[in-house]
């Protein structure tokens, strides 16, 4: 009786609520519910329906299928280049310049004194060689695939050095070993897990040998007994060779960085001074802008890498290079703030302390809470390990569990980390302007519960 009740598609689109929606989505909607309300009868677990309830299941499911998947969200885990959370933020004015290419025809591939094809390369060129002191640049899709055009270029079927203690794998798909053997290379390992020393590099050197890579450990780090050679090592007995010397460094900071994070990882400025073959690194770790992968170092190399047809699968739009050479500038005038990468790292510790101390004030009265100081990590395959000093406010409320506050935060589309069975909103990724929203959001959850 019930089945035979199920309104018709035809019939049932045209009611009133869905005038003015696809109709075609409409249709395809209501076929799914239609279908699902039939099975749910068939096994019993639909008693009865009404029209009412069925429109506005489908005006849900339009609804839901037509708003962005991608949502912003708020990071308070504390950890700055979260990859799960994508990675480095923009600032908005990054953007005038690129929503202005974006939405006009403009010179990607055009000269615009010569009045004819231009090279799609040459953009991003002149502003990072100016920053960074190399003879000339790459931007490919991301680091990733920097690796895997600089091995294909220069060493299909040629022996590639690396430490042992190197082989990573990064983000669960990317191993180095693997990358290695789909680009055509051979994987020359020496050294140990823990020790690799100069010599080791310099006896595995034959005649099939075409170039000594460092990798950066990116996700882990040994303690202990051990040691590796400097990239700077590599590169002079590259030279001494006459091989080609790589380093793929990942994170790519270009100055520097605060609490001592650059012992034992020179910036990129420190790199060139050894003038490198070859330097490669994300642009959306400690770069702080959108995914890229960077490739500096000796232009007859880079012209080498220009000519491989490998690079028409990687290339990048030209919305990347908008916002890439945006980023690049704001280094160049040294508006390093205007980096929120940068800025999150950067602040200091005491106004961290501040803004946990605003927040609590403002929520205190119904959430039980503490001002903490913790330490948090940069995150996103950069110095591995090491601690950054940090603010955080504990959460606490009635007979909460600590995942049952995660859960209701993280609907809320905040995520915050648990710590010794405590919820905690670690200040070093939360942005001023949205301490606000989290007290709305917490008054909203908390207050009058
Ligand atoms: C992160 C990383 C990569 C991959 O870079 P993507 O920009 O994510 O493609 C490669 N190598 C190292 C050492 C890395 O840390």
């Amino acid at each position: 009786m019930l089945l035979k009740s199920i309104p018709k598609v035809d019939k049932f689109i045209t009611n009133k609520a869905f005038e003015g929606l696809s109709k075609t989505l409409i249709t395809k909607i209501t076929k799914e519910v239609l279908e699902n309300l039939r099975v749910n009868i068939l096994k019993k677990d639909v008693k009865n329906f009404d029209e009412e309830g069925l429109i506005s299941a489908v005006l849900d499911e339009y609804q839901n299928i037509t708003s962005s998947s991608l949502k912003p969200l708020i990071n308070a885990t504390g950890i700055i280049v979260h990859t799960n959370l994508g990675r480095s933020l923009l600032n908005e004015d990054i953007f005038k310049n690129a929503i202005k290419i974006a939405t006009s025809y403009n010179n990607l591939e055009y000269d615009l004194e010569k009045g004819k094809r231009g090279e799609r390369y040459e953009h991003i060129t002149k502003s990072l060689k100016k920053l960074l002191d190399c003879e000339d640049v790459l931007v490919v899709n991301n680091n990733a695939s920097a690796v895997f055009l600089i091995l294909n270029t220069f060493c299909k079927n040629k022996e590639v050095v690396v430490s042992r203690g190197e082989l990573v794998e990064i983000g669960g798909s990317f191993r180095i070993p693997e990358v290695m053997s789909q680009s055509g290379a051979i994987l020359k390992e020496i050294g140990t897990t823990n020790k690799t020393h100069l010599r080791d590099y310099k006896n595995a050197i034959s005649e099939n040998t075409s170039m000594l890579m460092k990798v950066h450990k990116s996700n882990y780090s040994i303690e202990g007994f051990s040691s590796e050679v400097s990239f700077e090592e590599i590169s002079k007995l590259s030279k001494y060779e006459n091989l080609i010397d790589y380093y793929d460094m990942g994170s790519g900071h270009i100055f520097d960085l605060p609490y001592n994070l650059s012992k034992n990882e020179p910036s990129i400025i420190e790199l060139m001074k050894s003038n490198p073959s070859l330097l490669s690194f994300s642009g959306d770790k400690l770069l702080g802008s959108v995914q890229a992968g960077i490739i500096i170092g000796k232009k007859e190399l880079i012209e080498k890498l220009k000519k491989n047809q490998l690079l028409r699968m990687l290339r990048v739009d030209k919305i990347t290079f908008a916002l890439l050479e945006e980023s690049i500038n704001l280094y160049l005038k040294n508006e390093l703030d205007s980096i929120p990468t940068l800025q999150m790292l950067n602040t200091k510790i005491e106004v961290l302390e501040t803004r946990a101390k605003d927040l609590k004030k403002r929520i205190e009265s119904f959430l039980k809470c503490e001002v903490i100081k913790t330490s948090t990590m940069v995150g996103g395959g950069t110095t591995p390990n090491k601690k950054i000093p940090s603010f955080a406010l504990t959460l606490e409320f009635k007979n909460f569990k600590a995942n049952k506050i995660e859960e209701i935060l993280r609907k809320n589309l905040i995520i915050a980390r648990i710590e010794n069975d405590k919820v905690l909103l670690d200040f070093r990724t939360i942005k001023e302007e949205d301490i606000e929203k989290i007290a709305n959001i917490l008054e909203k959850e908390f207050k009058n519960v």
